[in-house]
């Protein structure tokens, strides 16, 4: 039964192998703490969607298990979903409803009652500074609003745990820093959020605990300092990048004469 001493999310050898026989996870443990800003960090082909996939019921795990806040997310899928928020990579809105009916939609989904409905958008179009677009359409809006409306429908049902998946990839800087504000802001208000990202300056900023993923097993997890004394080297990237087999790449290596 789920209780006060929960897990934000513990996967215990969590197994997928996809029906063309490819093992995306090959026995994946994870524990993240109430509270905890955790990074998922690995190449491409790692397993990471895989992992938040099999999270979020999008994909079946052949084995181990998975609970978000102690809900089983295979048996209780309903109550684990129902716990967790997740803001996907790509912009998923659609474009002939406005900001409002997205929110609400969406909440009406999660079983929310009209009314909470209707001050959870308020308070959401506030927090995200979206007030003034209430009523336009989504197509209408500018980039960074999108984001910021993804974040807020993620939101929308008060989810415990929010998962973000590559949120900033391929946006500006400006832009960048702002989704930092926001997401910091959720995680102090008690949001756990689990993160993943191919932005190492990113997860080193924000994340309390990284796990390295790769060919669907966990290499190693712990601060972004443990993760440099584990690789024997100085920083974040420097362990990333011998995870990847790349040393040679890394940043103390690049002769600055050859830039000057
Ligand atoms: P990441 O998110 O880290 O890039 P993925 O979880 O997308 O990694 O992929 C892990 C492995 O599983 C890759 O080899 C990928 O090709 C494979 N894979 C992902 N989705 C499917 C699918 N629906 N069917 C078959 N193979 C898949």
């Amino acid at each position: 039964m789920p209780g006060t001493k929960d897990k934000a999310l513990e996967i215990v050898d969590l197994k997928k192998r996809y029906p063309t026989g490819v093992e995306a996870l090959r026995g994946v443990s994870i524990t993240i703490e109430p509270g905890d800003f955790y990074g998922l960090l690995g190449p491409n082909g790692a397993g990471k969607s895989t992992l938040i996939h099999c999270t979020t019921g999008l994909a079946q795990p052949t084995g181990g298990s998975i609970k978000v806040f102690g809900h089983d997310a295979i048996n209780d899928y309903g109550k684990a979903r129902a716990a967790v928020g997740l803001a996907p990579q790509e912009v998923n809105l659609d474009q002939f409803l406005t900001c409002e009916e997205t929110l609400d939609f969406h909440g009406g989904y999660f079983g929310m009652q009209k009314q909470d409905r209707k001050e959870r958008t308020k308070e959401l179009l506030e927090i995200f500074s979206l007030t003034s677009k209430a009523r336009e359409r989504t197509r209408a809006l500018s980039g960074g609003m999108k984001r910021r409306l993804i974040l807020a429908r993620a939101l929308m049902h008060r989810p415990r745990l929010l998962i973000l998946d590559e949120p900033t990839a391929g946006v500006d800087i400006e832009l960048r820093l702002e989704l930092w504000h926001y997401v910091q802001k959720i995680n102090a208000e008690g949001v756990t959020i689990l993160l993943t990202t191919h932005y190492l300056e990113e997860a080193d900023q924000l994340c309390g605990r990284i796990a390295f993923i790769a060919n669907g097993e966990i290499a190693a997890q712990g601060t972004s300092e443990d993760l440099a004394r584990r690789y024997d080297v100085v920083n974040l990237e420097d362990a990333y990048l011998a995870l990847v087999g790349r040393r040679e790449l890394s940043r103390s290596l690049v002769d600055d004469t050859l830039i000057a």
